[in-house]
């Protein structure tokens, strides 16, 4: 996988919207690459941040506690 094709997979894959082979792939070139290692995370956090933001005009400060718990949790696609 290049570079090219894992940024392209960095935004699915942190929505789970990515197949498990593609997952591996991505796990793959991310054990190989720093700076797509250091970009995914870059691609999580701010996607975290996004969702409690738009949680958190209508949810209580405890849902959005939890529902950050479940997103920080790995993708589970075993
Ligand atoms: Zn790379």
């Amino acid at each position: 996988m290049t570079c090219t094709e894992a940024r392209l997979l960095m935004s699915a894959a942190v929505d789970c919207e990515i197949s498990f082979i593609e997952q591996e792939q991505l796990q793959q070139h991310l054990a190989l690459c720093a700076p797509c290692c250091i970009e995914f995370e870059t691609v999580k956090k701010t996607k975290l941040i996004v969702r409690a933001r738009l949680i958190q005009f209508k949810a209580p400060q405890s849902l959005v506690n939890s529902i950050m718990e479940l997103t920080n949790a790995d993708c589970r696609h075993k």
